[in-house]
């Protein structure tokens, strides 16, 4: 057993939320320790090299524009270079008689918000004006914000404002599904409601759509760099198997590393920036009548993970010119040219060049591919609960065919490689009356912290919130010794018109 130095805050986990406060505390002058049992960074937002394909397979995670946090930290470490924005949404219907398939693009346009997608929607093919008056009749609830209670399920709000069974399906679920990634029975019309408010409706900047264009943990090794560069040491391969308070009032964790030796950490001030499960492990091994397992372990047992599933292929061929889209009517919801995605982006970054129209290489080329590679698409399935029992190869074949009722030249291509990845533990569900369970940072008292997308965010279960949770975990250290640093950036303004509504409600 060996005992490390002791640093003025340990922080359990790397993602997302832990490296956001090992970045603000250390930046803050803090010494910090990381203990992250995955031989890399990012948590939930991983890659890794797949043993059987030899590639770095990733789940594609995308954000938006209003995700201000997860922006400013990216913006600090540098890997806002590696995302690629977009102002519009392709959303696709199958092709029907081998005709190509129907596109309806959502872009913002001239007119200030909260106008500025009305355009693009108005002319969208895939809704009816029936469907549409009855979205813009929906939309007008959010216009001034989101509800502050959370019971209300979405089911609920869908049936209270009368929408119609075409713009649920091309419409509210691809959007509400796609970011709260549950059905509409299990998120709450707070967060549905707080998506629309401030993606659609506030600013057009809030609702740009940014994708990750390198593995994510290549894309938060930048985070976890500037971290190591204000002083924070990053022990991987570090399992924490318990905590415990000792009577000098020091926090001890012990750890196993990936060879079974045990080793001892201590720290004044503990931060568990971990998912809520593990969370619930670790707040099990504090004796019976500790404060802190009495008042959060009750808590936890509020919480259900909601799956999402991927399928990654590498086709001989290009299928579309698409670098993403919305798929319409079918179990896949949402496709990724990550070949494109990638390329292109690195086109821009080596022309320097931020002005490129979207999607456009101005030199009308593109940094050469090896054939032999393939062209590499990803294919999302939120909310999989019902992928979970069936089989990889099950999974393939439907999703194979749904893509070929898109993309006909999919029967034409052949399949070099493919891989199945199945997130049972993708995300917590912001279920109807949640946030009454969401604990805040400091809420275990005596100088145990938490952190992680399922606290008292604000946001449901993205990147965002765990930013958010990670900068309010530090807020919370730095207020306990005395310092008021805030490291919480706020949201976007409102533009345009909405600057006259008023967001409270
Ligand atoms: C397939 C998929 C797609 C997603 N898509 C999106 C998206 O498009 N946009 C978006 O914003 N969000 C998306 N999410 C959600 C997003 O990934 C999470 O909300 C976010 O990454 C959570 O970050 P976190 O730091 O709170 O937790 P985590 O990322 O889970 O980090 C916790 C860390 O703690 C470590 N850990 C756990 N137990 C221990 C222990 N005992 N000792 C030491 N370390 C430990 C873990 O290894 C992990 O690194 C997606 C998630 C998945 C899985």
């Amino acid at each position: 057993m060996t005992h490390s130095p002791t640093p003025d805050v340990l922080i359990l986990g790397a993602g997302a939320a832990g490296l956001a406060a090992a970045v603000a505390l250390s930046g803050a002058g803090a010494s910090v320790c990381v203990l992250e049992r995955k031989p890399f960074v990012g948590g939930r937002a991983y890659s890794y090299t797949h043993p059987a394909l030899n590639r770095v397979i990733d789940s594609q995670h995308v954000l938006l524009g209003c995700c201000t946090n997860l922006v400013d930290l990216c913006r600090l470490s540098g890997a806002a270079d590696h995302i690629r924005w977009y102002d519009s949404i392709t959303f696709l219907e199958p092709s029907r008689a081998n005709a190509p398939p129907r596109r309806s693009q959502i872009a913002a346009g001239s007119l200030p918000a909260p106008a500025h997608n009305t355009l693009s929607f108005l002319r969208a093919p895939m809704l009816s004006l029936a469907d549409k008056s009855r979205i813009a009749m929906g939309l007008l609830e959010f216009l001034r914000g989101y509800p502050a209670r959370d019971d209300e399920p979405f089911s609920a709000w869908l049936r209270r404002t009368r929408q119609s069974e075409c713009a649920i399906r091309h419409f509210w679920e691809p959007i509400v599904v796609g970011t709260l990634n549950d059905t509409f029975e299990r998120c709450s019309t707070r967060y549905a409601g707080q998506v629309f408010h401030e993606s659609f409706l506030n600013s057009a900047a809030g609702g740009r759509f940014g994708i990750p264009a390198q593995p994510l943990s290549e894309f938060y090794g930048w985070v976890a760099r500037l971290a190591q560069q204000q002083g924070a040491v990053l022990r991987y391969r570090t399992s924490v198997r318990s905590i415990e308070r000792l009577p000098n009032r020091l926090w001890q964790v012990v750890a196993a590393d990936g060879s079974g030796q045990v080793a001892r950490h201590t720290a004044p001030n503990l931060i568990l920036a971990l998912p809520f499960e593990q969370t619930a492990r670790l707040l099990a091994t504090l004796p019976e009548g500790s404060p802190q397992r009495g008042q959060i372990l009750p808590l936890l047992g509020h919480f259900t993970h909601a799956p999402i599933t991927t399928i990654h292929l590498w086709l001989d061929r290009e299928v579309t010119d698409l670098e993403h889209a919305a798929l319409l009517d079918t179990r896949i919801q949402w496709l990724f040219n990550k070949t494109q995605i990638r390329r292109k982006q690195q086109t821009r970054r080596l022309e320097g060049t931020e002005s490129a129209a979207e999607g456009q290489n101005p030199l009308g080329q593109s940094p050469a591919q090896n054939p032999a590679e393939g062209h590499y698409l990803e294919l999302v399935i939120s909310a999989s609960h019902a992928e979970l029992p069936q089989t990889p190869d099950e999974i393939l074949r439907s999703a194979m065919a749904e893509l070929a009722s898109f993309f006909p030249e999919v029967r034409r291509a052949t399949l070099l490689q493919s891989a199945v990845l199945k997130e049972a533990r993708a995300t917590f569900s912001v279920t109807p009356g949640l946030d009454r369970f969401r604990p805040k940072p400091d809420a275990p008292g005596e100088n145990l912290y938490l952190a992680g997308d399922w606290t008292q965010s604000g946001w449901p279960s993205t990147m965002e919130g765990a930013v958010r949770s990670g900068r309010l975990a530090a807020e919370a250290v730095a207020r306990a010794t005395g310092n008021n640093a805030g490291f919480l950036v706020p949201g976007l303004p409102p533009a345009g018109l909405m600057k006259w509504f008023s967001v409270a409600r």
